[in-house]
């Protein structure tokens, strides 16, 4: 089969032909047809997060399950499903208490793969820039049917890591203001997390136009144009009678934007970074600003448990409540790989979606 395929570091990701092996026992076989290109399969490429080589790349899919392993009774032979990056055990205390995205037992990494004879390795449990791949049974989520595959692909990471950052991390009331810095593929489904909980306000700051354009449509209702010199965090103040927000969100991993991310915070708020920086990236914060009970916190995954939320997602789509139609800025081939990752990298997409469809 054919798979996207990233195997010497400062090289390009190629797509080659790529062996599979059969699901064993808690295991899951796919048949993707439709896969999304997010930023951090392009950290994995130029180095940001070191992953183990060859890999097959991709880590946003959907698909229909091909073929399970022994002992699985989640999901059947042609069922649809979306892939989780999550992999996680089921039954650690995390688990236990809901919070798979803190699992006690992450997996080790796997090589289902064979590329040129040698063992491949999946990338964050999942390898969907192929035309099969093989995953853990929890990451193998069952969807309704009907959901269209492209559409379904996004929940996987884009979706859910911003609209479970504003729903399930931040828990942000009906009535709150929030402002988010970053209208990229990640900042757009915070957006539409704020529409969902019902916030009063949603400033988004960027500095391209494309991206405050599609920040309107997504439910902003103010828009901050920071290439134009102005100061987002005075700004914010000004558009809030100086109180600053309830909620800011980082969807950037930029260290200026976590820092007026945070200086634009009102008494009691919270900061939820979900942008990664450079995993040794440090800032300093004024320790006094906390004392009005104010938060910073992380957020993996849109704190996700996707059991849950990927079929809840899939029927907000498919009742019209969540945009996901207008997060496909491009569809590609999988062939067309190395061109999807440069507009991205130009700022081009809020999503690119390779329609993977195997020949046989
Ligand atoms: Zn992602
Ligand atoms: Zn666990």
């Amino acid at each position: 089969m054919k798979a996207a395929v990233f195997h010497e570091r400062g090289g390009r990701v190629a797509v080659e032909e790529v062996g599979v092996r059969d699901p064993v026992e808690g295991e899951v076989r796919v048949a993707i047809q439709a896969a999304g290109l997010c930023h951090s399969d392009v950290s994995a490429i130029n180095g940001t997060y070191p992953t183990p080589l060859p890999t097959v790349l991709g880590h946003e899919g959907a698909g229909f399950v091909e073929a399970v392993g022994p002992g699985v009774r989640t999901v059947r032979e042609g069922d649809p499903i979306v892939i989780s990056t999550l992999a996680h055990c089921g039954y650690c205390p995390a688990c236990a208490i809901g919070r798979p995205t803190l699992c006690y037992e992450p997996p080790r990494p796997q090589t289902p793969f064979t590329f040129r004879g040698q063992p491949a390795y999946t990338f964050a449990n999942a390898s969907t820039f192929a035309e099969r791949t093989l995953v853990r049974a929890s990451c193998a989520v069952p969807i309704p049917r009907g959901m269209p595959m492209p559409q379904a692909a996004l929940i996987g990471c884009g979706i859910v890591t911003g609209v479970g950052a504003v729903l399930n991390r931040a828990k942000v009331e009906t009535g709150q203001a929030m402002a988010v810095f970053g209208a990229g593929g990640i900042g757009l489904n915070v957006i539409q997390g704020g529409v969902l909980a019902g916030a009063s306000r949603i400033i988004v700051v960027d500095l391209v136009q494309q991206k405050l354009d599609w920040a309107r449509r997504f439910g902003a209702t103010d828009l901050l144009d920071v290439s134009t010199g102005i100061d987002p965090v005075q700004a914010i103040r000004d558009l809030t009678g100086g109180r600053g927000v309830d909620h800011s969100f980082e969807a950037v991993g930029s260290l200026a934007a976590i820092e007026q991310a945070f200086a634009v915070l009102a008494p009691g708020a919270t900061l939820t970074i979900v942008g990664v920086p450079r995993l040794d990236a440090k800032t300093e914060i004024l320790v006094n600003a906390l004392r009005l009970d104010r938060t910073v916190q992380g957020c993996r995954y849109g704190s996700a448990r996707p059991q849950r939320d990927f079929p809840m997602l899939a029927d907000l789509y498919l009742k019209g409540r969540l945009k996901i139609d207008e997060l496909i800025t491009r569809h590609y081939q999988l062939d067309d790989i190395n061109q999807a990752i440069e507009d991205l990298e130009r700022g081009e997409l809020a999503r690119g979606v390779f329609d993977v469809a195997a020949d046989s």
